[in-house]
Parts: C-alpha cells; sequence; structure tokens
C-alpha cells in the first residue's frame, strides 16, 4: 500500500518541496497539501504592493495550480489539531486526514488571542494581506504597532502611497522597544531617522496595552488615536501545535532538530516561522530561513520516506536585510552595516523577482 505524506501550509519551504515534486516523484507516496488559501502570498514584495509598484498578481504564486502541475492533491483546508500517536491531521471542519508523515510550514500569528474581536487587523495568515492592506492605506491616521521590520517597513510604505495620492494624513507607529531592536543601535539610529524624514510619527519604548475603535492605549497612560489598527507586535505561534501537546517554545513555536524532525517524533517534520530551532532557538522568525530550509526539508522528506540518512540544515550567521522605504530606495542591513539607495532597492527587486519566477514558470503565470 502507498504511504501517504501531508504537507500543511503552503510556506516558503514547501512551495520548494512542491517544486521539486514537479520535477522529480517520490516512488509509492500520494503526497497532498492541506492549506486555506489557493495562493501563497509573498511577504518580501507586500511593501510594494503597498505603495503601489506591484500588483496583486505579483505577489502571489498560485498553489493549486503549482500543485496540480506537481501532480498532488490539493486541499483547500486549515489544520486545527494533531493527533500525533494515531497518526491524524484534524482540519476546522473536522475532516480527518490520516498519515504516514506529515510536514508543517504553516508560518506565525501576530495578533494576540484577546485582541480578536477588536479592530486590530492582522495580516496573518498571509492571504488576509491584501485586503486589510487595500483599507488601511486609504484611512488617515493608520496605525502599525510593532517597531520590527515588517511595521517600519510598511509604515513606509503607506506613508508613500498616501503622499503619491495626495491623501490627507500621517501614518503613525508605535515600537515597544527601540526600533529594530534585534539589530545594533546605530542600525536603530538610522532607520529612525529615515522613518522621521518620512513624516512617520513614531513612539519608541512604549507598549500598545489595549485596541478601542478610536484609540488606542499605551503602557504610559497615551491615548492615540487612528483610523485603523495593523497589529504586527510580534510573532507567536498558531495554536495547533501546543493544544495537541507538542514540544514548543514559550511562544507556541514548534521545537524541531537540526534535521528538521519535530523533537520527540521522527515522522514529523516541520520548516519557516512555525518551529524553532532547538539549537538555534534565537533564529529571527524571518522569510530568509523558511526559504534557506526548503532544500533540507525536500531531501530529507525524500531520505526519510526512503529509509536514508537525513541532512543537518544549519542557518547562517548573519542574513542580508533590504527594508523598501518607498520611491524605490532600499535600506540594507547586514550586521551592523547599513546603506540606502536605489541600487539597494534595486537587489531587493531582483531577489523577490527572481523567488517568485522560479515558481510562476512552473504555473505558467
Ligand atoms: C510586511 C512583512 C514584510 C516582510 N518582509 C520580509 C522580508 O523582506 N524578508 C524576510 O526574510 N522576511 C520578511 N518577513 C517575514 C516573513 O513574512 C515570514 O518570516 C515568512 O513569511 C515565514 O514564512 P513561512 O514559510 O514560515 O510562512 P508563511 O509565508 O506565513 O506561509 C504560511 C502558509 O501556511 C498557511 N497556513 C497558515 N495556517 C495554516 C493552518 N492552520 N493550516 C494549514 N495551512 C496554514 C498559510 O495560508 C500560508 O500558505 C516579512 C513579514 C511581513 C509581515
Amino acid at each position: 500500500m502507498s504511504k501517504r505524506l501531508l504537507l500543511v501550509g503552503a510556506g516558503h519551504a514547501h512551495l520548494e518541496v512542491i517544486r521539486n515534486l514537479t520535477e522529480e516523484k517520490f516512488s509509492d507516496v500520494e503526497v497532498c497539501l492541506i492549506t486555506p488559501s489557493a495562493y501563497q502570498y509573498y511577504s518580501g514584495m507586500f511593501s510594494g504592493y503597498t505603495e503601489g509598484l506591484y500588483d496583486m498578481e505579483d505577489t502571489r504564486v498560485d498553489v493549486e495550480k503549482l500543485a496540480k502541475a506537481a501532480g498532488i492533491h490539493f486541499v483547500k483546508k486549515m489544520a486545527r489539531k494533531l493527533l500525533q500517536k494515531q497518526k491524524k491531521l484534524v482540519c476546522t471542519d473536522r475532516s480527518v486526514y490520516p498519515f504516514d508523515v506529515i510536514s508543517f510550514d504553516i508560518g506565525s500569528r501576530s495578533l494576540p488571542a484577546e485582541l480578536e474581536s477588536s479592530v486590530a487587523k492582522t495580516i496573518k495568515p498571509n492571504y488576509e494581506f491584501i485586503n486589510q492592506i487595500n483599507e488601511l492605506r486609504e484611512t488617515s491616521h493608520p496605525l502599525l504597532v510593532g517597531g520590527g521590520a515588517a511595521g517600519c517597513e510598511l509604515a513606509m510604505s503607506i506613508q508613500t502611497y498616501k503622499r503619491k495620492r495626495n491623501i490627507p494624513g500621517q501614518v503613525r507607529l508605535i515600537s515597544a522597544d527601540r526600533v529594530l531592536s534585534d539589530a545594533p543601535g546605530r542600525v536603530s539610529r538610522k532607520l529612525r531617522s529615515l522613518l522621521s524624514k518620512k513624516g512617520i510619527q513614531l513612539w519608541e519604548q512604549e507598549r500598545a496595552v489595549d485596541v478601542h475603535d478610536e484609540h488606542i492605549l499605551t503602557d504610559q497612560g497615551n491615548r492615540i488615536r487612528h483610523t485603523g489598527v495593523l497589529w504586527l507586535g510580534g510573532a507567536v505561534g498558531d495554536p495547533i501545535f501546543e493544544s495537541s501537546g507538542i514540544s514548543c517554545d514559550e511562544r507556541g513555536f514548534a521545537y524541531v532538530r537540526n534535521t528538521l524532525q519535530f523533537e520527540n517524533y521522527d515522522f514529523i517534520f516541520g520548516a519557516g516561522d512555525c518551529v524553532t530551532m532547538k539549537e538555534h532557538p534565537q533564529l529571527a522568525k524571518s522569510g530568509v530561513y523558511a526559504v534557506r530550509q526548503g532544500p533540507v526539508l525536500w531531501e530529507n522528506l525524500k531520505n526519510y520516506l526512503e529509509r536514508d540518512d537525513l541532512q543537518s540544515y544549519e542557518p547562517q550567521n548573519q542574513a542580508l536585510y533590504i527594508l523598501s522605504t518607498g520611491q524605490q530606495k532600499g535600506f540594507l542591513t547586514y550586521g551592523p552595516i547599513t546603506h540606502h539607495s536605489h541600487q539597494a532597492w534595486k537587489l531587493k527587486n531582483k531577489i523577490d523577482t527572481d523567488f517568485m519566477k522560479k515558481y510562476k514558470e512552473v504555473t505558467g503565470d
């Protein structure tokens, strides 16, 4: 009887696994992709879409078509519970999928559970992005919560969009720490100065604690008025792992070994934001790592199914980041090095469009 491999989520690493399956098949393995949207949206292009440089089709891969090209089943559903002992996955509509091997690449969540009924918007899962940003960028005083790369980049992109179209008002950004707090202090200082030049109103070292319809409340007792809130205040895990009794870090990300296998289960694999590497717990939740894990995940799924030895994924020490700052300029950081120019944006545009081309060539889009 053939074995069944479930791929849960169409994140970056799974895109690479599926692309490989268009060229090479597993023998006697039925593969099934379970994901809630027919499209995978690429966050590297979110800023460009927001500003108006790319259209919606540029930013997404048609995963239903990709799955078809790879000869695998496509199931448009959201996974909810893992019954690891029975080797079954339960979806939100209560349908049950048995498996022999399973792999997760479901990304992260950003909105804390207590804010789910508030007006705060989230762009995770990533198919939420287009609708949320289309609405937010038209309003006069959108407020972004979170001074990490995503919050700073989107603040500048919305501001640029508004300026280009003479939409009155000003983007607001609140950061519980300094902006880009994972980077050295001088990188934060440069970015702070850029945000100020763009006319973005910034609150640093101040935490948003509650969201009301027309203002947010901060830990310093301030009320900051807004016309819409986008919450990018740090990644947390999808509740599926904790609720299934999987070993997780304190934010709910499943622990994996260097082979990308879950801590206590050889037949469960995971990559991207949804997992934390036991040996590298500080690794940023960033697409860079999800992309780099793709080829190792592919090899290891293949080797595991064929009873071969597995490879180890060793993350790079430093990663290159380029934030789009508007008007086709990029803010490049690599450790303590920074560089702000059109050239940096061109490099980002090339990296992002080359990434998408790999998959669009297969889907013919
Ligand atoms: C505005 C913004 C800009 C960013 N820019 C960059 C950048 O330039 N460079 C960079 O390295 N990082 C960037 N990031 C971070 C980056 O988005 C994430 O680190 C990256 O998307 C993680 O990839 P992933 O493969 O883990 O998951 P994702 O890309 O989030 O994909 C998860 C997939 O799983 C599906 N899914 C979700 N839940 C379930 C479920 N329960 N069941 C089944 N399927 C599910 C989703 O629909 C999606 O297909 C940015 C983030 C934001 C918000």
